[in-house]
């Protein structure tokens, strides 16, 4: 059992399950001048080269994932 799971237990949200990882977050890298992967979720470094950026192409929609428990529909972009 997660820690999630233990935080909804006994609430509406009881059976619900987070989704954190369905998201890649890319930046744009300026050493490679194209989107890249990040090393690191806290670091934001380029998994390339290794160059840090605050620039994020994709991945805000984490957020909105993190908190999404149905009707998930991916129509923007
Ligand atoms: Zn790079």
């Amino acid at each position: 059992m997660s820690s999630y799971e233990i935080a909804c237990d006994d609430s509406p949200l009881k059976g619900s399950t987070l989704m954190i990882e369905e998201v890649p977050v890319l930046i744009f890298c300026s050493g490679c001048q194209a989107a890249r992967p990040v090393s690191s979720m806290h670091l934001f470094c380029c998994a390339e080269c290794g160059q840090p950026s605050s620039e994020v192409v994709q991945g805000k929609e984490i957020e909105v994932v993190a908190l999404e428990i149905e009707e998930w529909a991916p129509s923007h972009g």
